[in-house]
């Protein structure tokens, strides 16, 4: 279990807008924390074909159009934007999440390290930094060879458009932590999936200013819980670390350090390899928390007992534990 791997490209810096919060710079910074005896390799570009699992043809037709006819930059909406060669980066993000889920599935955790991020691309629309949604093209494409995955989004933004990718499924299950009232405003505890999939869609958001001890309590409480029943074939992480204390954009207070144990308690969890994907992290310390969930990947003692987190969270616990027969 203790074995893992890197997923780069160096094409990832041809989508770009340096003034940007998701710029390729925050990447090269979050590269900074693989350690050196974790072996690399580069991505391959998706298949079309297991793009549109999860997107419209006709906005996958669209969006590679509007790359091709941009100059320099261009923008989709008011935070998301584009430079000529963003769909073939894209393809490209999609590809190293899909061959992360691979390696999982052949034995070893894996982190995919690519960007433009994911978890709020929609069926038919980009959204929130994100043009192709990484996370649900690998999910789905695994889904063709194993029964049931797991997805925990850690990201401080809640991840619309992978739960929306899989709300009416039983074969997978979707938990989130994140900041409440926050963009994209979705992700609320009644919404836990329809039809089928009732039960599968786990949301725990978070007042700003949660730490590691809320986060420990919700992981402890509910999601591994959740996780162990489920017993997935296949493990997933969508691993935005902008929940860091000096994030420019996510009001949480987790430290570089904080990702050991979240990722610790996620491969006890899992029993399976996990394989991460990278979302957000706009912050100066990133590379060190990258650092830190490679270290959480390869021990192997245990995990102490969380501390008492804050009222709120143990409100929200208390009722998610009683809305998913969890008690
Ligand atoms: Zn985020």
């Amino acid at each position: 279990m203790g074995r893992c791997c890197a997923i780069i490209d160096p094409i990832c810096a041809d989508h770009d807008n340096p003034s940007h919060p998701e710029s390729n710079a925050r990447l090269v910074n979050a590269c900074s924390g693989i350690p050196r005896n974790i072996s690399l390799s580069l991505s391959e570009p998706a298949l079309r074909e297991d793009v549109e699992r999860v997107h419209d043809p006709g906005y996958l037709f669209w969006l590679e159009q509007r790359c091709a006819a941009t100059r320099n930059l261009d923008w989709l909406d008011s935070d998301t934007y584009i430079s000529p060669r963003s769909f073939e980066v894209a393809l490209h993000a999609a590809g190293a999440a899909v061959a992360a889920v691979e390696r999982s599935m052949d034995g070893e955790h894996c982190f995919a390290l690519v960007r433009p991020p994911g978890h709020h691309a929609e069926f038919d629309r980009a959204m929130g930094f994100c043009l192709i949604n990484n996370v649900a093209v690998a999910a789905k494409k695994a889904l063709e060879h194993v029964d049931t995955i797991a997805i925990v989004d850690w990201d401080a933004h809640h991840g619309n458009g992978t739960q929306n990718s899989f709300y009416g499924t039983d074969r997978v299950l979707y938990c989130s932590v994140h900041q409440e009232h926050f963009f994209p405003y979705s992700g609320t505890i009644d919404e836990t999936g329809i039809g089928d999939g009732k039960g599968y869609t786990i949301n725990a958001p978070l007042q700003a200013g949660s730490a590691i001890t809320d986060y420990q309590y919700v992981f402890s409480e509910i999601f591994i819980p959740a996780i162990e029943r489920f017993s997935p074939d296949v493990m997933i992480v969508s691993a935005g670390q902008d929940i860091l204390f000096d994030d420019p954009i996510g009001r949480m207070e987790i430290r570089p350090q904080d990702f050991e144990l979240l990722t610790r308690m996620l491969v006890q969890g899992a029993g399976v390899p996990l394989a991460l994907v990278l979302e957000g992290g706009y912050g100066p310390s990133h590379g060190a928390a990258i650092h830190h969930i490679f270290a959480g990947l390869t021990y192997e003692g245990e995990v102490k007992a969380p501390e008492l987190p804050s009222e709120r969270t143990r409100t929200i616990v208390s009722l998610l534990k009683s809305g998913h027969n969890l008690c």
